[in-house]
């Protein structure tokens, strides 16, 4: 039987464990964390993602602030709102809503994040800490996926990885993490050659390619772990009423006939993103008061 990595249920608790902190950041030293959200433009996904964000920010009982810029706005006017928010004490955490329109230079905004506010953990900084096995601030998904692979798993050393997708999001920081927990990495992508044949050797298979329902049953190896990053928007030909369903990369039904464990879509990796994005905010703030990071929010 495939055990179902319900990453709904486990976000729940980690979002209850950053209200705790918070309540005890308030009580203790009277500082409460505050995340701010800059969102450009109007694509519809990334609206319902802000609104989430927003929400369960002040559910964990943090201060939420949200700026809604045009779509049309100048760069200029973006990294200056980001300096503000850079030089605000009341703000711990900064996040920019990516992606951004293409007269924005989506790198020199991501820069322009000062590291130890850089929830999203995209500044270079935060990039050569994580790379150099240093307190980095990590990025969310990534993050997600490797507390729900501990929790199922427990000690990662010596187990073959697989990621499937080499982007500064996900692949890349995600093959970090799992080398730092001593795991032998491989990174698969676009370009690979007998990717199913690497992918079937794997104790641990994250996917991360932004391809709807590419790997089956035939790219799993018996009782591996299969982490479904992949969120896709596809046709629904079953259902008269939506027009869209969510799949993963993983075929869930097909890779359910192997796999020892697999994330479901929804459900899975994605809950998990955000209750990192708050953990991260948690850390900051605290690094920032020079008080101890709660453990269980590191990688
Ligand atoms: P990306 O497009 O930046 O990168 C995709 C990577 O997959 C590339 O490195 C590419 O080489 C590789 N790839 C593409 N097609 C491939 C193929 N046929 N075979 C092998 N490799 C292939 O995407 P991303 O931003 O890393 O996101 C990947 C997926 O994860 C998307 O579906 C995205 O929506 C999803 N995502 C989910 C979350 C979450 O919270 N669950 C967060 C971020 C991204």
């Amino acid at each position: 039987m495939t055990q179902i990595l319900d990453g709904k249920a486990f976000s729940a608790e980690v979002r209850r464990k950053v209200a705790q902190h918070v309540e005890k950041l308030k009580k203790d030293h009277g500082i409460t964390p505050g995340l701010a959200v800059i969102l450009v433009g109007k694509d519809p996904a990334s609206e319902v993602y802000v609104r989430n964000k927003g929400k369960q920010t002040r559910e964990a009982g943090m201060t939420s602030f949200e700026y809604k810029m045009d779509e049309s706005v100048s760069e200029t006017k973006l990294l200056t709102k980001i300096q503000t928010l850079n030089n605000d004490p009341k703000v711990h955490g900064i996040l920019c809503q990516l992606p951004l329109p293409k007269h924005i230079n989506e790198s020199l905004v991501i820069n322009s994040i000062i590291p130890e506010k850089d929830v999203d953990g995209f500044h270079i900084s935060n990039v050569g800490l994580l790379n150099t096995g240093q307190d980095a601030l990590t990025p969310c998904t990534p993050l997600g996926c490797l507390m729900l692979l501990r929790k199922n798993l427990g000690n990662l050393s010596g187990k073959d990885a697989v990621i499937i997708g080499r982007s500064n999001i996900v692949g890349k920081p995600m093959a970090s993490l799992l080398l730092r927990d001593s795991c032998t990495v491989t990174i698969a992508h676009s370009r690979t050659k007998d990717i199913k044949a690497i992918c079937k050797k794997a104790d641990i298979l994250i996917a991360a390619a932004g391809q709807p329902e590419m790997v089956n049953s035939n790219w799993i190896g018996q009782g591996a772990t299969v982490i479904d990053v992949g969120i896709n928007r596809v046709k629904d030909e079953s259902h008269s009423k939506k027009k869209f369903r969510l799949v993963g990369d993983v075929n869930f039904k097909s890779a359910c006939e192997v796999a020892g464990s697999i994330t479901p879509v929804p459900g899975g990796v994605g809950p998990m993103t955000i209750a990192c994005l708050l953990a991260n905010t948690v850390t900051a703030c605290c690094r920032s008061n020079k008080l101890e990071v709660p453990p269980e929010f590191l990688a």
